[in-house]
């Protein structure tokens, strides 16, 4: 897991819930990205505007924006995943840049 990107670039968050353990290490670092549904597992999910909650993206391999804000719980969350099913890609160009297939 390497950091490669550049901090103007738009990043993009999705779980293999194939992986995921439900311990909710995700949600407990970045809450508003990530949410465990009551199947267990944990999902992405949009920013909300202020006040509202955002729904769950519960199709396989739906993607979340990564707020810069968020940046450092996001990745944090990727490197303690048990089940290293975090992926964080450059919208760009589809390119892992913090997860089990970063380069
Ligand atoms: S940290 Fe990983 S394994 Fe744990 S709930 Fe989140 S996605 Fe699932």
């Amino acid at each position: 897991m390497t950091a490669q990107h550049d901090a103007t670039e738009e990043l993009e968050v999705w779980i293999d819930q194939d992986l995921c353990t439900g311990d909710g290490i995700c949600a407990q670092y970045a809450p508003e990205v990530f949410e465990l549904d009551i199947d267990g597992l944990a999902y992405v999910k949009p920013p909300a505007p202020a006040g509202e909650e955002a729904d769950l993206l519960t199709e396989p391999g739906a993607t979340a924006p990564v707020p810069l804000p968020l940046l450092t719980d996001v990745v944090a969350s990727a490197k303690e995943c048990p089940g290293d099913c975090i992926h964080v890609r450059r919208v760009s160009d589809g390119t892992e840049v913090y997860g089990p297939d970063a380069a």
